[in-house]
């Protein structure tokens, strides 16, 4: 199965996440939030509310899943300083060119 994320970059999202003091622990149902999803959430963001356009600005954002409940949580990329990440060009198996 393809790896969306490569190992490397994995670590280096929840390491910052930990640098960052986020809390592990499920808002939810107090499991352990600790589960790094396998791919960047992009939301697009839209200049008017009646209308949907693809391309322009958007939100890039890591995914953080709880292993008992199933809650979802975002973290934008941009403060937590991880865009850097993005701009690593990988190749189709994952692997940085
Ligand atoms: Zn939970």
């Amino acid at each position: 199965m393809t790896q969306y994320i490569p190992k490397h970059k994995k670590k280096a999202i929840v390491n910052r996440l930990m640098q960052a003091g986020i809390q592990t622990m499920c808002p939810m149902c107090g499991g352990e939030l600790n589960t790094l999803i396998d791919g960047y959430v992009v939301t697009i963001l839209q200049p008017h509310i009646n209308k949907y356009q693809l391309g322009g600005k958007t939100l890039p954002a890591v995914v953080m899943v709880c292993g008992k409940c199933g809650y979802i949580r975002q973290h934008a990329l941009g403060p937590l300083k991880l865009l850097d990440i993005l701009q690593e060009k990988e190749g189709e198996n994952g692997k940085t060119e």
